[in-house]
Order: structure tokens, then sequence, then C-alpha cells
């Protein structure tokens, strides 16, 4: 094979390469973006139980020191019952102690029932803080698999864009600017081999008249005429033939 027709293969594969690492890079962005989500959305779902819980605590710590001034109201109303000596006083005095005691009676409820929430908040919690870890421990891993693998690829191709550029500098002008237009508009693979008659791009076989001419001048690129990439004699055709 010529030095051209190798030169022009060698810059096909380190193009196609260069396009893969492309291509497959852009997976490990949106995987990470995808667990970075996962990850968020449960920071945020533990972040509202916390709030949550916070405004409960206190509710609860408002309610306990209400009722702690009623309850000493209480008592006070109680020991002047005991130095009324009218009796409408009394009964008025009887009326007012035993709507507070209904009324902290109320308050001790809602503050059991406050207990129970608070209890029910920490128990979600400190169940949900399991997940939360294997959240961030999964992001985590992907966020350092992912530095890893775009540092390998990085590396692939920085060598590859070295080899493409020497590649561009050495190779013939006109067939290297056939083979980017064919490249860039149509296929990948713009230079391909004759095999037994048939071009490698697209199967189909090539003129007899043109396989002859390309037999006998190995070194000639032509262009197949029913897909125009550009083709070259394999050099193991004269054998198999
Ligand atoms: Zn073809």
């Amino acid at each position: 094979m010529i030095d051209q027709i190798k030169q022009i293969l060698a810059l096909q594969e380190a193009e196609a390469v260069i396009d893969h690492i492309r291509s497959d890079a852009q997976v490990y962005p949106d995987r990470l973006d995808e667990v970075q989500k996962a990850y968020d959305e449960k920071k945020r779902i533990s972040d509202e139980a916390k709030t949550r819980l916070a405004a409960l605590e206190a509710e609860h710590a408002d309610l306990k020191h209400t009722l702690s001034l009623e309850e000493q109201r209480l008592e006070k109303s109680k020991k002047k019952m005991k130095d009324l000596t009218k009796v409408y006083e009394v009964q008025a005095m009887k009326k007012e102690i035993e709507s507070t005691e209904r009324s902290n009676s109320d308050l001790e409820t809602k503050i059991l029932e406050k207990d129970e929430d608070m209890s029910k908040a920490k128990k979600f919690l400190e169940q949900f803080q399991t997940e939360l870890d294997q959240a961030k421990a999964v992001l985590d891993d992907v966020k350092s698999e992912v530095e890893t693998k775009m540092g390998e690829y990085d590396g692939i191709l920085e060598e590859k864009l070295t080899i493409k550029k020497k590649l561009e500098a050495e190779c013939d002008r006109s067939i290297l600017s056939s083979y980017r237009m064919i490249r860039d508009r149509k296929y990948q693979d713009a230079l391909v081999p004759v095999i037994e008659g048939a071009c490698q791009g697209c199967f189909m076989n090539i003129p007899p008249q043109m396989a002859n001419l390309m037999m006998q001048n190995p070194t000639q690129l032509e262009k197949c005429p029913n897909c125009q990439r550009l083709i070259f004699w394999h050099e193991d055709e004269a054998e198999s033939a």
C-alpha cells in the first residue's frame, strides 16, 4: 500500500477515535448530572424535615411556656379564693379556675401531640439519613470515576489530535480535501478498500473497467461511482482473485 493511502487511513483512524471519545465523553457529565440531581432531591427532603422538626420544637417550647404561666396563675387564683368572703366573688373565681383548668388540659393535649409529631419527625430523619448517606456515596464515586475517565480521555484526545495535525500536514492536499469533503458531509469512513471488486463502504461492485484500471495502478485513488467514497485497490486482491 502506498504512503498516501496509508496516511489517509491513519488519519481516518485517528479521527474515528476522536469522534468516538467526544461522543462517549458526553455520557459522563450526563451521568454525573443524574446522580447529582438524585442527591440534591434527597438533601432537599432532609433539609425540609429538619426545618419542620425545628418548627415543632419551637411550638412545643411555646406551649410549655404558656402552660407553666397558666399553672402559676391558677395557683395564685386558688390561694386568692381562700381569702374571698363574698359568695359572688367566690363563684366568679371558681368559674375562672375551672375555665383555666380546662384550657390547661387542652394545652397538655397539644403538648403531647407535638411530642408525638417531634418523635415521628426525628425517626424519619434518622432513617432518611441512611438514604442520604448512600446517595452522597454514589455521588462521590461517580465524581471520582468521571474525573479519572475525563483525564484518560483528555490524554488520548491530545495524542490523537497531535497525530491528526501531523498527518494533515503531510497528506497530499487534493486527496486530503476530497477526503475531508466526503467525511464532513457524508461518511465517517471516507476512504475504503475495494475487496473482491466491491467498494467496502457501500458494498456495490465497481465497474469492471475501473477495477482493471485500479488493479494495474494500485497507487491510484478513485471515487466509488455509487457512494462517492474514496476507494483504493486492496493489496490482497491480487492474491485472493
Ligand atoms: Zn461505494
